[in-house]
């Protein structure tokens, strides 16, 4: 006998500064959904550099092919049902939308900006590229040399200076009970 089964992958994008904690709060919230039995795959920007889009930089040309390519592979794991876990900085809103418009053919798109200031990223700077950006050894760096155009209408903002990660995972996991895209456990 065949069962129908209802396909309900859907994208959950983060976008924001590098350093922003974008990679830290999806790793919290991917094994949350796959504890509720979800099917879940990530699309990381630095790992997506070193195979789907080795090669490229960071013009915005580049960029944008960039996050062309990572819609489409989103947009295909979303219409195969899984719950798809982008975190690229993506900083440009027209490529944002395109990449919207390709996932929201097959799934919901949930994009969460993860808005740490340039700031606070330079404070923390994890990977010390804040340090050589500023001092103009990186040219193209998002948010010191380069443009980040905030989401206009994201359906989540996450002030990271304000909210620990494990609360920020909560909230976003929260706003996929509120879409009704993750069941709320009995
Ligand atoms: P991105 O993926 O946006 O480039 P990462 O998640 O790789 O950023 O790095 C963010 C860094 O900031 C991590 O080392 C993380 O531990 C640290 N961090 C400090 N405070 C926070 C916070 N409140 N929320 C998220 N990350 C934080």
């Amino acid at each position: 006998m065949w069962h129908s089964q209802p396909v309900t992958g859907f994208t959950l994008w983060f976008t924001g500064l590098s350093g922003a904690g974008k990679t830290t709060i999806a790793e919290l919230v991917g094994p949350e959904l796959e504890r509720r039995g979800l099917l879940v795959d990530y699309l990381d920007g630095d790992v997506v550099r070193t195979h789907l889009s080795q090669g490229l930089g960071f013009s915005r040309a580049d960029r944008d092919t960039n996050i062309e390519r990572i819609g489409w592979v989103a947009s295909r794991l979303t219409r195969a049902g899984a719950v798809v876990i982008v975190s690229a900085i993506s900083p440009y809103e027209d490529a944002r939308r395109a990449a919207r418009a390709l996932v929201e053919e097959h799934g919901a798109f949930v994009e969460v900006h993860v808005a740490t200031s340039v700031d606070e990223c330079a404070r923390r700077d994890v990977k010390g590229l804040y340090a050589k950006a500023l001092a103009g050894e990186i040219p193209e760096f998002t948010g010191v040399s380069d443009p980040y155009e905030d989401p206009r209408e994201p359906e989540l903002r996450l002030d990271t200076a304000e909210t620990a990660p494990e609360e920020s995972a909560r909230l976003v996991v929260a706003k996929l009970e509120e879409l009704g895209l993750v069941g709320v456990p009995a």
